[in-house]
């Protein structure tokens, strides 16, 4: 807890080339910067070494920082991304998971990119061409990958076509259940959000009864603003954040020239940060 305050407006979900996106953390606060934001969470994909880079250039530029990551879990076959935000990012067990999902991550690329390499002239090496820090390995690389090779045009096109599940190269990696996902972040002191939990097409919405389960287990909120929500599925979420008094957010996910989500294209309101702030328990947030 502190009582220092942040300003708006808010960005809480966007990703450095430490993860997916295409640019490095310092690069984002700037963009970040650019599009009028004043307080923006870094949120890369299962990992933090992110945060130093970023919460130095965002406090340099009088912007305040707060340290964020999106765990992947799945429930059955949905994928889910858990955002936690001000977590402990020294906690055992958590980083014992985040160390686990990135492990088997890396064999999962490599397993697509030799199944796509029966058909395609791509390699391995191709995609390692694409991750220019230690990042957190995923399709949008072999995407980037298959861009590099003129084999399509941008990630879009990849993840519509090779890189989808009926072309039969896709792959799954071990991801922990929402549960876990849950509860490992709340342990270690942080506040957990579901990203773009009502997404169309890519995925299906989790049954409400088991969304009542993660409420149950200390899950903070919802992503309701989102660009990949469906209209429909955020007016479900904001009765069922209402009747539970959860926090709702709203942020771009941004990923640099990885999508085409702008920083600040949606945003959360200085009441939803000013919670996520004071319920949380592992960090604090890193003031200008
Ligand atoms: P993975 O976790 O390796 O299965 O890859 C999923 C990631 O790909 C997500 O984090 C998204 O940010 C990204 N992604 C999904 N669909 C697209 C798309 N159409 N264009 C660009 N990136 C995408
Ligand atoms: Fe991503
Ligand atoms: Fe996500
Ligand atoms: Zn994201």
């Amino acid at each position: 807890m502190t009582d220092r305050s942040f300003a708006g407006p808010s960005d809480l979900h966007m990703h450095s080339n430490h993860s997916d996106g295409t640019e490095n953390p310092g690069q984002v606060v700037r963009q970040a910067r650019d599009h009028g934001i004043r307080t923006m969470a870094l949120t890369d994909h299962d990992r933090t070494t992110g945060w130093d880079e970023a919460a130095r250039t965002a406090v340099s530029l009088g912007m305040t920082f707060i340290p964020g990551m999106e765990l992947s879990a799945k429930h059955q076959w949905r994928s889910v991304h858990v955002l936690g935000y001000l977590f402990d990012p020294e906690d055992a067990a958590l980083r014992a998971e985040t160390d686990r999902i990135r492990d088997d991550r890396v064999g999962r690329a490599e397993r697509i990119v030799r199944n796509i390499g029966r058909d395609y002239e791509l390699s391995w090496a191709d995609v390692l061409e694409q991750t220019t820090v230690d990042a957190t390995v995923g399709r949008p690389h072999i995407a980037d990958a298959l861009v590099a090779r003129g084999i399509v045009r941008d990630r879009a096109e990849a993840f519509d076509g090779i890189l989808h599940p009926r072309e039969g190269y896709y792959e799954p990696h071990y991801a922990p259940d929402p549960l876990t996902a849950v509860r490992l972040i709340a342990d270690a002191g942080g506040v957990t959000i579901i990203a773009h939990p009502v997404t169309s097409g890519r995925d299906r919405m989790m049954p409400l009864d088991f969304i009542e389960q993660l409420i149950a287990a200390g899950l903070g909120g919802f992503e309701i603003d989102h660009r990949e929500n469906t209209e429909q599925g955020k007016r479900t979420l904001q009765k069922l954040a209402s009747k539970h008094d959860l926090i709702v957010t709203g942020s771009s996910d941004y990923h640099g020239a990885g999508k085409p989500n702008r920083p600040g294209e949606n945003t959360t309101s200085d009441e939803m940060v000013a919670r996520i702030i004071a319920q949380a328990t592992g960090t604090s947030p890193r003031y200008p």
